[in-house]
């Protein structure tokens, strides 16, 4: 698989603009707010809920942090004026986690008080592992004050079960991923089954002691393991949902839905579309490797 998504990458400055455009036409909403909403209200026909995320570069200045914040908030505006059903999901680095800690609070805290308005939540995305102990206290912060704030966790870091025996109490609503990132083996399990396994005691923990959890896998064996679980808890729909990527597992996110279980989809949308997806892919040609694979699958 690596092999094939550094093939991918290697190859991809070849690949004109266009085509790049119409592979991940399946993965990004379009480029304006209004193809985000369109997407979470087709997202809705088909029973799902949703979370938009909106694509950016990397950020250099305060004031570009600012700008990032006023796109988030227009579009809670939207959300809550379209009535379609949405929350958002933000990089704290978006926000300038990495520029200034109290810069991206003070954004955060804004886009929190203006979602708890109109009933809305915020999602804390969880970036590389350089930047989970500052948006973990991040978090702790927000969440002294606020209740509709969530926060990541990453089944391939080490750390992350130590990380929910601190979390725990506060009653937090977490959504559980692998994670994206490439890390070195000293701080992150590499075994893929150790990861999945991992992945599910983490699930366990948090479910276990009463906190929300969001289960975002296009894994068989895990949603399949969920499930099990969730039964084995006797739990009901309010204390946890799936969630996937747009364009990644369609088949598999109808037999959730099917089997009566919530889900949510993650809709990245935005103008930096391009170099979004190309400085993605670089970071991580595993991801490349997904996307040409389920490219020519889904045609073939
Ligand atoms: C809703 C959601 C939010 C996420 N948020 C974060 C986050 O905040 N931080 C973070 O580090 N990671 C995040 N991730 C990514 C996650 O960590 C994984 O890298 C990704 O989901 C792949 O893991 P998997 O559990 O789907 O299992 P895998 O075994 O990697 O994938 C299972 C199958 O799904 C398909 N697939 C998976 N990913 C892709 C893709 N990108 N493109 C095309 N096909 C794919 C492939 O066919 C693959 O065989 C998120 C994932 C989801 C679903």
């Amino acid at each position: 698989m690596n092999l094939l998504g550094r093939a991918v990458v290697t190859f991809l400055p070849l690949v004109p603009r266009r085509v790049v455009g119409y592979i991940s036409r399946s993965y990004i909403a379009g480029e304006t707010l209004d193809d985000g909403i369109a997407q979470v209200r087709a997202l809705g026909e088909e029973g799902c809920t949703a979370s938009l995320d909106i694509l950016g570069e990397e950020v250099k200045r305060a004031e570009e942090t600012e700008v990032i914040t006023r796109h988030y908030l227009e579009a809670l505006a939207r959300i809550r004026s379209s009535g379609v059903v949405s929350n958002i999901s933000i990089k704290p680095t978006a926000l300038g986690l990495n520029l200034d800690p109290d810069l991206c609070e003070t954004n955060l805290r804004s886009l929190l008080t203006r979602a708890r308005e109109s009933g809305n939540f915020v999602r804390i995305d969880m970036e590389d592992s350089g930047m989970t102990t500052a948006t973990l206290d991040l978090y702790r912060r927000l969440r002294a004050d606020f209740d509709n704030v969530g926060v990541v966790l990453q089944a391939y870091l080490k750390r992350s079960m130590e990380d929910i025996e601190t979390l725990k109490a506060l009653k937090v609503n977490v959504r559980i991923c692998k994670g994206i990132y490439i890390e070195s083996p000293e701080i992150a399990w590499k075994d893929r089954q150790r990861i999945r396994d991992s992945y599910m005691e983490m699930v366990e923990a948090l479910l276990s002691s009463g906190c929300f959890v969001g289960i975002a896998t296009h894994d068989r064996q895990l949603v399949e393991r969920s499930f099990d679980l969730i039964d084995r808890l006797k739990l009901v729909q309010d204390r946890y949902e799936f969630q996937m990527l747009l364009g990644v597992g369609s088949a598999l996110r109808r037999e959730i839905i099917t089997a009566g279980h919530r889900m949510r989809v993650y809709v990245p949308f935005g103008a930096d579309w391009y170099s979004y997806s190309t400085r993605r892919l670089k970071e991580n040609p595993a991801i490349a490797g997904h996307v040409f694979r389920d490219f020519f699958s889904i045609r073939s």
